[in-house]
Protein backbone atom coordinates (compact mmCIF):
# COMPACT_ATOMS: atom_id res chain seq x y z
CA UNK A 1 0.00 0.00 0.00
CA UNK A 2 1.33 3.54 -0.86
CA UNK A 3 1.83 5.24 2.51
CA UNK A 4 0.02 8.89 1.93
CA UNK A 5 -0.41 12.06 4.12
CA UNK A 6 -3.51 11.42 4.28
CA UNK A 7 -3.30 7.87 5.63
CA UNK A 8 -5.67 6.04 8.34
CA UNK A 9 -5.59 2.78 9.55
CA UNK A 10 -9.16 0.99 9.75
CA UNK A 11 -9.68 0.48 13.17
CA UNK A 12 -11.77 -3.17 14.07
CA UNK A 13 -14.84 -1.15 14.85
CA UNK A 14 -14.88 0.62 12.04
CA UNK A 15 -13.59 4.01 12.39
CA UNK A 16 -10.28 4.68 11.56
CA UNK A 17 -6.85 6.21 13.06
CA UNK A 18 -4.57 8.23 11.19
CA UNK A 19 -1.13 7.14 10.58
CA UNK A 20 0.83 10.12 12.08
CA UNK A 21 0.03 11.73 15.47
CA UNK A 22 0.75 15.20 17.46
CA UNK A 23 2.25 13.86 20.67
CA UNK A 24 1.52 16.88 23.39
CA UNK A 25 3.71 15.73 26.47
CA UNK A 26 5.65 18.16 27.61
CA UNK A 27 6.56 18.66 31.42
CA UNK A 28 4.32 21.60 32.79
CA UNK A 29 7.13 23.09 34.59
CA UNK A 30 9.37 23.62 31.86
CA UNK A 31 6.98 24.85 29.02
CA UNK A 32 5.07 27.99 28.60
CA UNK A 33 1.41 28.70 28.67
CA UNK A 34 0.63 28.97 25.22
CA UNK A 35 2.99 26.31 23.92
CA UNK A 36 0.50 23.33 23.16
CA UNK A 37 -1.95 26.03 22.11
CA UNK A 38 0.88 27.14 19.32
CA UNK A 39 1.76 23.57 18.59
CA UNK A 40 -1.32 22.00 17.83
CA UNK A 41 -2.68 24.78 15.81
CA UNK A 42 0.65 24.73 13.14
CA UNK A 43 0.13 20.84 13.33
CA UNK A 44 -3.21 20.94 11.95
CA UNK A 45 -1.98 23.94 9.90
CA UNK A 46 0.90 21.80 8.75
CA UNK A 47 -1.66 18.89 7.87
CA UNK A 48 -1.75 16.10 10.90
CA UNK A 49 -5.29 15.25 11.78
CA UNK A 50 -5.01 13.39 14.65
CA UNK A 51 -3.55 14.48 18.02
CA UNK A 52 -2.52 12.68 21.28
CA UNK A 53 -2.72 14.23 24.76
CA UNK A 54 -4.28 13.10 27.81
CA UNK A 55 -5.58 14.38 31.70
CA UNK A 56 -2.46 14.17 33.12
CA UNK A 57 -0.62 16.22 30.90
CA UNK A 58 -2.24 19.56 31.69
CA UNK A 59 -2.82 21.13 28.68
CA UNK A 60 -6.02 19.76 27.26
CA UNK A 61 -7.87 23.03 27.60
CA UNK A 62 -4.93 24.77 24.93
CA UNK A 63 -4.96 21.57 22.35
CA UNK A 64 -9.25 21.92 22.45
CA UNK A 65 -8.41 25.69 22.58
CA UNK A 66 -6.24 24.72 19.31
CA UNK A 67 -8.62 22.57 17.70
CA UNK A 68 -11.75 24.80 18.09
CA UNK A 69 -9.53 27.74 16.50
CA UNK A 70 -8.87 25.82 13.44
CA UNK A 71 -12.46 24.49 12.84
CA UNK A 72 -13.62 28.20 13.56
CA UNK A 73 -11.54 29.51 11.00
CA UNK A 74 -12.73 26.44 8.44
CA UNK A 75 -9.35 24.66 7.65
CA UNK A 76 -10.87 21.82 9.57
CA UNK A 77 -14.33 20.39 10.18
CA UNK A 78 -14.70 18.59 13.76
CA UNK A 79 -14.77 15.02 11.87
CA UNK A 80 -11.61 15.97 10.34
CA UNK A 81 -9.76 15.53 13.81
CA UNK A 82 -9.02 12.82 15.83
CA UNK A 83 -8.10 13.36 19.37
CA UNK A 84 -6.89 10.71 21.62
CA UNK A 85 -7.29 10.85 25.57
CA UNK A 86 -6.59 8.93 28.42
CA UNK A 87 -7.85 7.62 31.97
CA UNK A 88 -5.60 8.35 33.97
CA UNK A 89 -4.29 5.56 37.04
CA UNK A 90 -6.38 7.42 39.38
CA UNK A 91 -9.77 7.30 37.60
CA UNK A 92 -10.25 2.97 37.66
CA UNK A 93 -13.14 2.73 39.94
CA UNK A 94 -16.09 2.15 37.27
CA UNK A 95 -18.08 4.78 38.63
CA UNK A 96 -14.64 7.45 38.34
CA UNK A 97 -14.40 6.64 34.40
CA UNK A 98 -17.14 8.74 32.53
CA UNK A 99 -16.64 11.39 35.05
CA UNK A 100 -12.94 11.76 34.04
CA UNK A 101 -13.63 11.59 30.65
CA UNK A 102 -16.60 14.10 31.14
CA UNK A 103 -13.54 16.22 32.68
CA UNK A 104 -11.77 16.18 29.82
CA UNK A 105 -14.36 17.08 27.39
CA UNK A 106 -15.25 20.18 29.47
CA UNK A 107 -12.15 20.92 29.66
CA UNK A 108 -11.43 21.00 25.82
CA UNK A 109 -15.12 21.78 24.92
CA UNK A 110 -15.81 19.06 22.78
CA UNK A 111 -18.56 16.59 22.51
CA UNK A 112 -16.50 13.70 22.02
CA UNK A 113 -13.05 12.35 21.77
CA UNK A 114 -12.55 9.68 19.01
CA UNK A 115 -10.34 7.69 21.40
CA UNK A 116 -10.13 7.32 24.96
CA UNK A 117 -8.11 4.50 26.26
CA UNK A 118 -6.92 3.50 29.53
CA UNK A 119 -3.86 4.98 29.83
CA UNK A 120 -1.94 2.14 32.14
CA UNK A 121 -2.99 -1.14 33.20
CA UNK A 122 -2.39 0.34 37.27
CA UNK A 123 -4.48 1.71 39.25
CA UNK A 124 -3.64 4.53 41.96
CA UNK A 125 -6.12 5.95 45.36
CA UNK A 126 -8.39 7.83 43.76
CA UNK A 127 -8.78 11.60 44.77
CA UNK A 128 -7.45 15.08 43.84
CA UNK A 129 -3.65 13.88 43.79
CA UNK A 130 -2.51 12.34 40.13
CA UNK A 131 0.39 10.79 42.06
CA UNK A 132 -0.89 10.35 45.30
CA UNK A 133 1.77 8.91 47.94
CA UNK A 134 1.78 8.18 51.39
CA UNK A 135 4.55 10.22 54.49
CA UNK A 136 7.31 7.79 52.82
CA UNK A 137 6.66 9.16 49.34
CA UNK A 138 5.31 5.87 48.17
CA UNK A 139 3.07 5.78 45.18
CA UNK A 140 -0.50 4.64 47.06
CA UNK A 141 -2.12 1.87 44.63
CA UNK A 142 -5.54 0.83 44.32
CA UNK A 143 -7.15 -2.49 43.82
CA UNK A 144 -7.13 -2.78 39.85
CA UNK A 145 -9.94 -5.02 38.14
CA UNK A 146 -9.26 -4.51 34.49
CA UNK A 147 -12.34 -5.73 33.32
CA UNK A 148 -14.63 -3.49 35.65
CA UNK A 149 -12.92 -0.35 35.00
CA UNK A 150 -13.55 -1.88 30.68
CA UNK A 151 -17.28 -1.99 31.13
CA UNK A 152 -17.10 1.77 32.55
CA UNK A 153 -15.53 2.35 29.11
CA UNK A 154 -17.86 0.55 26.83
CA UNK A 155 -20.34 2.76 28.70
CA UNK A 156 -18.73 5.84 27.68
CA UNK A 157 -18.77 4.78 23.93
CA UNK A 158 -22.59 3.49 24.20
CA UNK A 159 -23.05 6.94 25.72
CA UNK A 160 -21.87 8.06 22.79
CA UNK A 161 -18.78 10.17 24.43
CA UNK A 162 -15.91 8.32 22.72
CA UNK A 163 -15.83 6.59 18.99
CA UNK A 164 -13.44 4.22 19.57
CA UNK A 165 -11.88 2.48 22.72
CA UNK A 166 -8.13 1.44 23.06
CA UNK A 167 -5.54 0.79 26.35
CA UNK A 168 -2.24 1.65 26.41
CA UNK A 169 1.04 0.12 28.15
CA UNK A 170 -0.57 -3.48 28.17
CA UNK A 171 1.13 -6.57 28.01
CA UNK A 172 -0.29 -9.45 25.81
CA UNK A 173 -1.84 -11.00 29.10
CA UNK A 174 -3.43 -7.93 30.08
CA UNK A 175 -4.95 -7.38 26.49
CA UNK A 176 -6.25 -11.43 26.87
CA UNK A 177 -7.84 -10.17 29.53
CA UNK A 178 -9.85 -7.83 27.86
CA UNK A 179 -10.65 -10.02 25.35
CA UNK A 180 -11.20 -13.04 26.49
CA UNK A 181 -14.22 -10.71 28.95
CA UNK A 182 -17.34 -12.38 29.55
CA UNK A 183 -19.87 -10.42 27.47
CA UNK A 184 -17.05 -8.22 26.03
CA UNK A 185 -19.28 -5.42 24.09
CA UNK A 186 -16.45 -3.72 22.84
CA UNK A 187 -13.19 -4.86 21.73
CA UNK A 188 -9.87 -2.43 22.36
CA UNK A 189 -8.96 -0.91 19.01
CA UNK A 190 -5.38 0.13 19.74
CA UNK A 191 -2.43 -0.03 22.41
CA UNK A 192 -0.17 2.56 22.84
CA UNK A 193 3.36 1.63 23.36
CA UNK A 194 6.74 2.68 23.40
CA UNK A 195 8.38 1.84 20.11
CA UNK A 196 11.31 2.91 17.95
CA UNK A 197 14.29 1.62 16.37
CA UNK A 198 15.75 0.62 19.70
CA UNK A 199 12.73 -0.91 20.83
CA UNK A 200 10.97 -2.31 17.97
CA UNK A 201 8.06 -4.46 20.03
CA UNK A 202 8.01 -7.64 16.89
CA UNK A 203 6.13 -10.21 19.98
CA UNK A 204 3.44 -7.72 20.81
CA UNK A 205 3.35 -6.12 17.35
CA UNK A 206 2.68 -9.70 16.00
CA UNK A 207 0.22 -10.66 18.76
CA UNK A 208 -1.58 -7.23 17.98
CA UNK A 209 -2.22 -7.57 14.14
CA UNK A 210 -3.27 -11.07 15.06
CA UNK A 211 -5.88 -9.75 17.28
CA UNK A 212 -6.91 -6.86 15.27
CA UNK A 213 -5.76 -4.71 17.28
CA UNK A 214 -3.76 -1.51 15.74
CA UNK A 215 -0.24 -0.74 17.73
CA UNK A 216 0.71 3.10 18.12
CA UNK A 217 3.97 3.97 19.01
CA UNK A 218 4.71 6.40 21.56
CA UNK A 219 8.13 7.96 21.88
CA UNK A 220 9.23 7.54 18.72
CA UNK A 221 11.88 9.54 18.37
CA UNK A 222 13.34 8.30 21.17
CA UNK A 223 11.65 11.15 24.14
CA UNK A 224 12.78 14.03 25.68
CA UNK A 225 15.49 12.42 27.58
CA UNK A 226 14.17 13.96 30.65
CA UNK A 227 16.20 12.34 33.58
CA UNK A 228 13.09 12.58 35.78
CA UNK A 229 11.17 9.87 33.70
CA UNK A 230 13.45 8.95 31.32
CA UNK A 231 15.75 5.74 31.45
CA UNK A 232 19.06 7.29 30.22
CA UNK A 233 20.70 3.95 29.85
CA UNK A 234 19.65 3.62 26.37
CA UNK A 235 21.50 5.85 24.11
CA UNK A 236 20.41 9.05 21.97
CA UNK A 237 18.35 7.08 19.21
CA UNK A 238 18.36 10.11 17.01
CA UNK A 239 22.07 10.14 17.25
CA UNK A 240 22.50 6.44 15.89
CA UNK A 241 25.04 5.72 13.40
CA UNK A 242 22.99 3.66 11.06
CA UNK A 243 19.86 5.92 11.47
CA UNK A 244 21.97 9.10 10.06
CA UNK A 245 23.76 6.92 7.28
CA UNK A 246 20.56 5.91 5.66
CA UNK A 247 18.82 9.30 6.26
CA UNK A 248 21.68 11.27 4.19
CA UNK A 249 20.89 8.79 1.56
CA UNK A 250 17.21 10.01 1.62
CA UNK A 251 18.20 12.95 1.86
CA UNK A 252 15.69 13.15 4.95
CA UNK A 253 17.03 13.37 9.04
CA UNK A 254 17.36 10.31 11.12
CA UNK A 255 13.66 11.10 13.12
CA UNK A 256 12.41 11.29 9.71
CA UNK A 257 13.85 7.69 9.27
CA UNK A 258 12.49 6.77 12.68
CA UNK A 259 8.96 7.91 12.24
CA UNK A 260 8.75 6.09 8.45
CA UNK A 261 10.63 2.45 10.05
CA UNK A 262 7.22 2.57 12.18
CA UNK A 263 4.65 3.24 9.45
CA UNK A 264 6.00 1.20 6.93
CA UNK A 265 5.82 -1.49 9.94
CA UNK A 266 1.72 -0.59 10.19
CA UNK A 267 2.51 1.51 13.26
CA UNK A 268 0.65 4.67 14.06
CA UNK A 269 3.45 7.03 15.16
CA UNK A 270 3.00 10.43 17.64
CA UNK A 271 5.58 12.14 17.76
CA UNK A 272 5.68 14.97 20.50
CA UNK A 273 7.25 18.56 18.95
CA UNK A 274 6.28 22.25 19.82
CA UNK A 275 8.72 23.50 17.71
CA UNK A 276 7.37 24.61 14.59
CA UNK A 277 10.47 23.52 11.93
CA UNK A 278 10.43 19.63 13.64
CA UNK A 279 6.41 19.71 13.69
CA UNK A 280 6.52 20.30 9.93
CA UNK A 281 9.98 17.71 9.75
CA UNK A 282 8.27 15.07 11.53
CA UNK A 283 5.03 15.12 9.04
CA UNK A 284 7.33 14.72 5.86
CA UNK A 285 7.41 11.25 5.68
CA UNK A 286 5.25 10.38 3.00
CA UNK A 287 7.59 11.01 0.05
CA UNK A 288 10.11 8.14 0.67
CA UNK A 289 10.40 4.76 1.23
CA UNK A 290 12.60 3.08 3.46
CA UNK A 291 13.92 -0.49 1.07
CA UNK A 292 13.35 -3.97 2.90
CA UNK A 293 17.23 -3.94 3.29
CA UNK A 294 16.97 -0.19 5.22
CA UNK A 295 13.91 -1.89 7.15
CA UNK A 296 16.26 -4.93 8.26
CA UNK A 297 18.98 -3.40 8.93
CA UNK A 298 16.97 -0.79 11.69
CA UNK A 299 15.10 -3.70 13.15
CA UNK A 300 18.36 -4.56 13.95
CA UNK A 301 19.11 -1.57 15.81
CA UNK A 302 16.61 -3.03 18.48
CA UNK A 303 17.91 -3.19 21.85
CA UNK A 304 14.67 -4.01 23.74
CA UNK A 305 15.83 -1.53 26.13
CA UNK A 306 12.69 0.81 27.05
CA UNK A 307 13.03 4.82 27.59
CA UNK A 308 9.75 4.31 29.82
CA UNK A 309 10.26 1.63 31.99
CA UNK A 310 8.12 2.98 34.79
CA UNK A 311 10.36 1.08 37.49
CA UNK A 312 8.66 3.20 40.62
CA UNK A 313 5.85 1.60 39.77
CA UNK A 314 7.16 -1.91 39.29
CA UNK A 315 6.09 -3.39 42.77
CA UNK A 316 2.27 -2.83 41.14
CA UNK A 317 0.76 -6.57 40.66
CA UNK A 318 -0.18 -4.90 37.01
CA UNK A 319 2.82 -3.72 36.59
CA UNK A 320 2.97 -4.32 33.07
CA UNK A 321 6.62 -4.31 31.75
CA UNK A 322 8.04 -7.47 33.75
CA UNK A 323 5.93 -10.22 31.41
CA UNK A 324 8.24 -10.51 28.08
CA UNK A 325 5.80 -8.56 26.05
P1 LIG B 1 9.24 11.72 21.32
O1 LIG B 1 9.96 10.46 21.02
O2 LIG B 1 8.12 12.13 20.46
O3 LIG B 1 10.35 12.87 21.39
C1 LIG B 1 10.05 14.17 21.77
C2 LIG B 1 11.35 14.95 21.89
O4 LIG B 1 12.02 14.98 20.63
C3 LIG B 1 11.12 16.39 22.29
O5 LIG B 1 12.18 16.74 23.16
C4 LIG B 1 11.20 17.15 20.97
O6 LIG B 1 11.66 18.47 21.18
C5 LIG B 1 12.21 16.33 20.21
N1 LIG B 1 11.99 16.34 18.75
C6 LIG B 1 10.81 16.32 18.10
N2 LIG B 1 11.00 16.28 16.77
C7 LIG B 1 12.33 16.26 16.56
C8 LIG B 1 13.14 16.21 15.41
N3 LIG B 1 12.60 16.18 14.20
N4 LIG B 1 14.48 16.23 15.57
C9 LIG B 1 15.04 16.27 16.80
N5 LIG B 1 14.32 16.30 17.95
C10 LIG B 1 12.98 16.30 17.83
O7 LIG B 1 8.81 11.63 22.85
P2 LIG B 1 7.56 11.57 23.78
O8 LIG B 1 8.01 10.76 24.93
O9 LIG B 1 7.03 12.93 24.01
O10 LIG B 1 6.45 10.71 23.00
C11 LIG B 1 5.56 11.27 22.09
C12 LIG B 1 4.14 11.31 22.63
O11 LIG B 1 3.70 10.01 23.01
C13 LIG B 1 3.97 12.12 23.93
O12 LIG B 1 4.04 13.50 23.72
C14 LIG B 1 2.63 11.61 24.40
O13 LIG B 1 1.61 12.21 23.64
C15 LIG B 1 2.77 10.11 24.08
N6 LIG B 1 3.27 9.30 25.21
C16 LIG B 1 2.42 8.37 25.78
C17 LIG B 1 2.83 7.58 26.83
C18 LIG B 1 1.91 6.59 27.42
O14 LIG B 1 2.20 6.04 28.50
N7 LIG B 1 0.78 6.27 26.78
C19 LIG B 1 4.20 7.70 27.39
C20 LIG B 1 5.04 8.64 26.69
C21 LIG B 1 4.57 9.40 25.65
P3 LIG B 1 10.86 19.80 20.67
O15 LIG B 1 9.50 19.77 21.26
O16 LIG B 1 11.69 20.90 21.21
O17 LIG B 1 10.85 19.75 19.17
Amino acid sequence: MELTSKCCIPLSDGNKIPLIGLGTYADPCKTTKGDSYEAVKVAIETGYRHIDGAMLYMNEDEVGQAIRSKIADGTVTRDDVFYCGKLWNTFHPPHLVRPALERTLETMKLDYVDLYIVEMPIAFKPGDAFYPHDENGKCIYHETDLCATWEAMEACKDAGLVKSLGVSNFNKRQLELILNKPGLKHKPVSNQVECHPYFTQPELLSFCQQKGIVMVGYSPLGTSRDPSWVNLKCPPLLEDEMLISIAQKHNKTPAQVALRFNIQRGIVVIPKSFTSARIKENFEIFDFCLSEAEMEKIQGLNKNLRFVQLRMWEDHPEYPFHDDY
